[in-house]
């Protein structure tokens, strides 16, 4: 693989190989695009079949970020890191506070917190070396799990879809399929379940799923059978890549949305989405939840006021299907030009400079047509 060929195709800046030999340390560092700020983004854990998936997802990770942030109104750029180990049996104070002292090279270029594989609790080493940190437990002056934020942003956003495919946002009498029921899934489908849908999940952990089915009594199917599901919505709420050649042509639902990144496998999978007339909502519209709660934490957390925010996903996402119908797009074409039409423009904006007024303190004044701060 070549990584700089990569990385000017998709638009990334920087990406870091992070190494540390006592504590075993494997991470991986993307900072994707940082014009509307410094890059913001999780830490995921997984066991990676090999070092190039892991920096490929790293990568994607990265820049799904930078969409996010911009498409949900934030100023901040998309970054990412993932931790190449197995988040079950790999987790050592030592492997944090390793990937805490990378954190903090970075100065404040980049800040994380938890993601798939990884939570909260496991970042109060890393906050002995850096600070910047987000999504820390409420007892260590942190928001918490975001878990719980994104599936409340994920049912707004599927009721949006309902709106737009069925005329009501009523989830009465309406079925979902719920692939993943870690953080997020979980929480979504008793958001769900309380709307009156009936839910079906499945989960790779068996214990997860069964879990949700006591609480809720729900429908558990097995990890591959999810798929094949005769739903109104399908919400992928594990990994990436579930929308792809093998998968898309088994779907029977009308409507797709989850809290999991970068669905599509290729950009080709939501033309196909398109085609086939199941209305796709974009990922990082809908599970901008997470992010929403960690800007708000940075700015003085008041978690009414994030869930506030996170409500109106609905809006948002209202405004992609409103884009896709106006100029007859796919709906992930929408999300995206939503997303660049706002760097760009904010870009443009922060364009002249003024003496003094850099506002990282910059010791030298941005170079002409950058904007300040970069
Ligand atoms: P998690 O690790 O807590 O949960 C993921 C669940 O999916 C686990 O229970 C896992 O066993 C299961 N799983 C993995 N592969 C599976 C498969 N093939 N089939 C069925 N189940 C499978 O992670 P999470 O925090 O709930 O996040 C889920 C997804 O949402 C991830 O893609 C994450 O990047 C994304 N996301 C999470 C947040 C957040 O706030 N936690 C925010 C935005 C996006």
């Amino acid at each position: 693989m070549n990584w700089f060929e990569t990385m000017a195709r998709e638009g990334h800046e920087q990406l870091i190989f992070c190494f540390d030999r006592v504590t075993g340390l494997k991470a991986m560092i993307g900072l994707h695009d940082t014009t509307l700020g410094p890059a913001l983004g999780g830490c995921r854990m997984w066991p990676y079949p090999g070092e190039q998936e892991a920096t490929l997802d790293v990568l994607r990770l990265a820049k799904g970020m930078t969409y996010k942030a911009a498409a949900s109104g934030q100023d901040y750029g998309g970054g990412k890191c993932v931790i190449w180990a197995d988040p079950g049996t790999e987790k050592t104070e030592g492997l944090f506070r390793s990937l805490g002292q990378f954190v903090a090279s970075l100065g404040g270029r980049f800040i994380t917190g938890p993601d798939a594989g990884t939570r909260s609790e496991d970042f109060v080493p890393a906050a002995r070396e850096t600070r910047w940190l987000v999504a820390l437990p409420e007892a260590y002056g942190g928001s918490g799990d975001t878990g719980p934020v994104t599936a409340f942003g994920v049912w707004r956003g599927i009721k949006a879809c309902a709106r737009e495919g069925w005329g009501s946002d009523s989830l009465a009498g309406r079925s979902v399929a719920v692939q993943g029921v870690g953080k997020v899934g979980a929480h979504l489908a008793r958001y769900l379940v309380e709307d009156g849908a009936r839910v079906v999940v499945t989960d790779i952990d068996p214990a997860r799923s069964a879990a949700v089915a006591r609480e809720l009594g729900v429908e558990v199917v097995p990890p591959d059978d999810i798929y094949d599901q005769a739903v109104d919505i399908f919400s992928p709420c594990a990994l990436g890549a579930v929308l792809n050649d093998d998968t898309v042509p088994r779907l029977k639902c009308r409507a797709v949305a989850g809290a999991a990144n970068n669905q599509l496998a290729e950009e080709r999978h939501g033309d196909q989405l398109h085609e086939l007339g199941i209305l796709y909502a974009p990922d990082f519209i809908v599970n901008a939840g997470g992010l929403i709660q960690v800007v708000d934490e940075l700015q003085g957390f008041d978690r009414e006021r994030a869930f506030r925010k996170v409500s109106r996903i609905y809006d948002l996402l209202g405004e992609v299907f409103r884009i896709a119908r106006r100029d007859g797009v796919p709906t992930y074409r929408a999300a995206n030009t939503l997303a660049e039409e706002r760097i760009a423009t904010l870009a443009a904006i922060r364009g002249p400079y003024v003496p003094g007024a850099a506002r990282d303190g910059a010791r030298f004044p941005p170079a002409a047509g950058r904007p300040a701060g970069r």
